[in-house]
C-alpha cells in the first residue's frame, strides 16, 4: 500500500505539519517528516479536517438508477471531501428489511469511494401505518443505528412513540422528517407574500415546527433518541434549543442550502430551487446559522437528493422536490458559516464530521486527527474560488442550484483509510 506524505497542512485550520499515512492509519504528525518512499502530496495553505460523515445522502440505488446509483453517489461524495455517508430508505424498494439494507451496504463496498451506511425506514414501504423490522435491520451486516421515513414525516404520534421506544434496545435514532401533511397538502414553497403573489401553495413553518415540538416532547416522555432532518425555520431552532435546555436527548440538523439561499429565488419559477423543506426567508436563514454557531444544531447534512432532467425541467408544480448537495457542501459551508466568522474549521470539523458520525455511531469516523487513528481526511483549499459547472460533477444528476455560480474553496484530497478517492481535485 502507497504510503502518503502530506506536507504543510493546516490541521482543523492550525499551524502548517506534515502527515504520513500509512496502513490505512495516521503514522506520524509533525514537522520536517522525511518523504522517503513516500508519495508527497503538498498541503501548502490547505485545510486539513477529518473525512466528512453525512447523516443525510439520497443514493437512489435500488429502484431510481436513473438519478443516481451507489457508485456515482459515492464518487460525489468523495469529491466533495466525504468519507462516509448514510444512503436515505427512501428507495424502490424502500430500504425497510434486513435484506435491502444489506444490499445498499454491499454496494457501498463494491464502490469503495467512501464508506455507506444504510438508513432503515421507520414504517414498512414508508407507509406510516406500522412499523418495520427495526430489530432485524440492527442486527444485519448493515448494523443500522439511524432509521428515518425521510421524504415522509412519521405524522402518528402513536407509531413515532412506538418506534422512539423500540431502538432505546439498540440505542438507534429515529431520525424524523418533520412536516405535518395535513398543513402542507399540495404545498409549493415557503408561505408568505411571495407564495402569495406566485400564485404557489404556501408552506407554513407552523407545519415544521409542530412535528418538532411534539418529536422532542415524545422523545423526552419514553427517554429516547430523536435526531431532526433538515431544520428549515427560526422557530425550529427555538425549540430544539428549548428541548437541549432540558436536557432532552434531541440532535438536529442544517443543510447548506438553507444556510444561504432564501425563498425570493422561488420568484424565478426555475424549480432548481424546489425542494423540500422549501427554502425560507432570510430571517430563517439568519437564525439556522446562528443555531449551527451556537451548537443548538448538530451538524451540517446535504440532504443531496439528485433528480433526472426530465423530473426537474419542468413546471414548478410538477417538478420533483430536491437539490444535489454532496460536491459543493463544504464550499456552501465556507462561505455561509466560515467566512462570516460564525464557525471556526475546528467548528465545521465538528458540525461535519464528529457529530454526525456520533449520531450514527460510525466505527472509525469522526476521529480525531490524531497518530494511530484511521486516515480519513480531507484536505481543502479555502482561498481556491470556482465557478459551479452543472456538467463537470460526478454525480449523474446536474440539479444543482449552484450552476454558474461563484464558491470558495475546493476539495484538493480525500482518503479513505490512507488511500486516495480524490486527488489533485479529481477521482483518484
Ligand atoms: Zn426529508
Amino acid at each position: 500500500m502507497t504510503t502518503y506524505l502530506i506536507r504543510g497542512a493546516r490541521i482543523l485550520g492550525g499551524d502548517p505539519t506534515d502527515l504520513l499515512l500509512s496502513d490505512g492509519v495516521i503514522a506520524e504528525i509533525g514537522p520536517g517528516l522525511s518523504a522517503d518512499g513516500a508519495e508527497v502530496v503538498d498541503g501548502t495553505g490547505m485545510v486539513l479536517l477529518p473525512g466528512l460523515v453525512d447523516l443525510h445522502t439520497h443514493l437512489r440505488e435500488p429502484g431510481r438508477e436513473d438519478a443516481e446509483t451507489v457508485e456515482t453517489g459515492t464518487m460525489a461524495a468523495a469529491m466533495g471531501g466525504f468519507t462516509a455517508v448514510h444512503a436515505m430508505a427512501n428507495t424502490e424498494p424502500v430500504a425497510d428489511t434486513a435484506g435491502v439494507v444489506e444490499q445498499v451496504w454491499r454496494l457501498g463496498r463494491e464502490a469503495g469511494h467512501c464508506d455507506v451506511f444504510p438508513v432503515g425506514a421507520v414504517t414498512v414501504g414508508l407507509q406510516g401505518e406500522r412499523l418495520a423490522e427495526l430489530g432485524a435491520m440492527a442486527d444485519s451486516a448493515a448494523r443500522v443505528r439511524v432509521f428515518s421515513d425521510d421524504g415522509r414525516c412519521v405524522s402518528d404520534p402513536v407509531l413515532m412513540r412506538r418506534a422512539l421506544e423500540y431502538v432505546k434496545a439498540f440505542d438507534g435514532v429515529i431520525a424524523q422528517h418533520p412536516q405535518e401533511p395535513r398543513l402542507t397538502e399540495d404545498a409549493q414553497m415557503n408561505e408568505g407574500e411571495l407564495s402569495g403573489r406566485l400564485g404557489l401553495r404556501g408552506w407554513p413553518s407552523v407545519a415544521e415546527e409542530a412535528i418538532i415540538a411534539r418529536d422532542c416532547l415524545l422523545a423526552a416522555h419514553v427517554g429516547s433518541r430523536l435526531h431532526v432532518c433538515h431544520v428549515s425555520t427560526a422557530g425550529s431552532v427555538e425549540l430544539i434549543r428549548w428541548a437541549k435546555s432540558k436536557g432532552w436527548n434531541v440532535t438536529a440538523e442544517a443543510c447548506p442550502h438553507h444556510l444561504l439561499l432564501t425563498d425570493q429565488l422561488a420568484a424565478s419559477y426555475d424549480p432548481i430551487y424546489k425542494v423540500n423543506p422549501p427554502l425560507r426567508s432570510a430571517d430563517d436563514v439568519e437564525a439556522l446559522r446562528a443555531g449551527l454557531a451556537d451548537g443548538t444544531l448538530d451538524v451540517v447534512a446535504t440532504d443531496h437528493a439528485p433528480h433526472p432532467h426530465e423530473d426537474k425541467d419542468c413546471e414548478w408544480q410538477a417538478a420533483a422536490f430536491g437539490m444535489l448537495g454532496l460536491e459543493t457542501a463544504l464550499s456552501v459551508v465556507q462561505e455561509a458559516m466560515v467566512d462570516t466568522g460564525l464557525l471556526t474549521w475546528a467548528g465545521v470539523a465538528e458540525r461535519m464530521s464528529y457529530a454526525p458520525a456520533r449520531i450514527g455511531q460510525l466505527p472509525g469516523h469522526g476521529r480525531p486527527v490524531a497518530e494511530g487513528e484511521p486516515a480519513n481526511l480531507v484536505l481543502y483549499d479555502p482561498s481556491a474560488r470556482h465557478v459551479v459547472e452543472a456538467s463537470e460533477l460526478a454525480s449523474l444528476s446536474r440539479n444543482t442550484p449552484y450552476a454558474g455560480r461563484e464558491l470558495p474553496g475546493r476539495v484538493v484530497a480525500t482518503f479513505l483509510r490512507g488511500k486516495p478517492t480524490v486527488l489533485d481535485g479529481k477521482l483518484a
